[in-house]
């Protein structure tokens, strides 16, 4: 069911996590399927109902650094990045305290953790005593939900509630950041916080200059660094084609295909029924906020295959062409 994001529903929402339910819940980066990060059995219900293997460890949440704090080591090089960065999409992995289940973990000593900025989330972490693990609202491979009537339309019949709060503001997941060796932080997986910023807040603070690696771009699935990071992820049923950035001129347009441009085509563009966009003008937040609605509502028009333009590899453009190109990947 979906409720809207009110004092009551938020409320009745705490009630069913402290029963041990599970609930969707809005968020800045996409819609999130939460638990009591503490209750196995709750967290258990999370991975049956996405279908989500045990091996691929969840996200928690929290309402401050203090209770982080509670559950997971706080390092220095972490206050600093909490400081600049929470709330916000950036998310850190570090050692884990005992009180994190290893189901959340897969078992792994680390924990990855994240201080939301979204009000209502916020509100809901507030109204409960727990930490909430919370993956995307979405069946487990298919595209991530930034709004509320994206999760119903998947997994609607199998959850008790929908908090809808609007569209996600930023659209795509959040950064991963892999604190673990502090002498190597590592971006896990591209988002709405760039490496360079990363770098510029750790550079400023610490004094041994600190490189960001991106591990895992590809997603080797047997990788102990973040063993969620599957190559075909975020896909629609319909068939995806990646096109070049800034090709869209060289397109031979087939009728039975969805194209699906990063901006508005020129006005000298004949109208096609077939031809969509993202954005006005190429603004790279706007296409990641747009990018996951657009891309299941195309899945639903019934054409024989979705024609995507890739970003330019400038800011967020990398995270949403991260994406991409795993949306593309084939089931192995
Ligand atoms: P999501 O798919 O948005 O739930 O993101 C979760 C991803 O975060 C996982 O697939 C892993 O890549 C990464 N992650 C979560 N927990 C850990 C952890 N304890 N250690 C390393 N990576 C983690
Ligand atoms: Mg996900």
């Amino acid at each position: 069911m979906r409720l809207p994001a009110n004092r009551d529903n938020i409320q009745h929402c705490a009630i069913l996590l402290k029963a041990g339910e599970i609930v969707a819940i809005p968020s800045e980066t996409v819609y999130g399927l939460a638990a009591n990060a503490t209750d196995e059995s709750a967290v258990r219900r999370i991975f049956r109902v996405k279908g989500r293997p045990l091996m691929d460890p969840l996200i928690c949440h929290f309402s401050s650094l203090e209770a982080v704090s509670a559950y997971a080591l706080v390092s220095s090089q972490m206050e600093i990045l909490a400081e600049a960065f929470w709330p916000g999409a950036l998310t850190i992995v570090t050692q884990k305290r005992d009180r994190i289940p290893d189901i959340v973990t897969a078992g792994l000593p680390s924990v990855a953790v994240r201080i939301p900025s979204q009000p209502t989330f916020r509100s809901l972490l507030s109204a409960v005593d727990f930490p909430l693990a919370a993956p995307s609202a979405n069946p487990f491979s298919y595209i991530s939900p930034s709004s509320a009537s994206q999760v119903e339309q998947t997994l609607g019949q199998k959850i008790p509630a929908i908090l809808d709060d609007g569209p996600s503001t930023i659209g795509i997941e959040s950064t991963i950041l892999d604190l673990r060796n502090p002498n190597c932080p590592a971006v896990l997986r591209h988002g709405p916080v760039l490496p360079e910023e990363l770098e510029q807040v750790l550079k400023l603070q610490v004094e041994n200059k600190v490189p960001i690696v991106s591990a895992n771009k590809k997603g080797d699935p047997d990788t102990q660094l973040a063993p969620g990071g599957m190559n075909r992820h975020y896909s629609p049923n319909t068939e995806l084609v990646l096109l070049q950035h800034g090709s869209s001129e060289k397109i031979s347009y087939h009728p039975e295909a969805a194209y699906l441009l990063i901006q508005r085509p020129a006005v000298n563009e004949p109208n096609r029924d077939n031809l969509f966009w993202l954005s006005e003008d190429g603004d790279l937040p706007i296409v990641a906020r747009n990018l996951f609605s657009m891309l299941q509502k195309l899945d639903h028009l019934g054409y024989k295959k979705i024609v995507i333009e890739r970003c330019p590899e400038e800011g967020v453009g990398t995270a949403i062409n991260d994406r991409l190109e795993r949306a593309a990947a084939k089931a192995r």
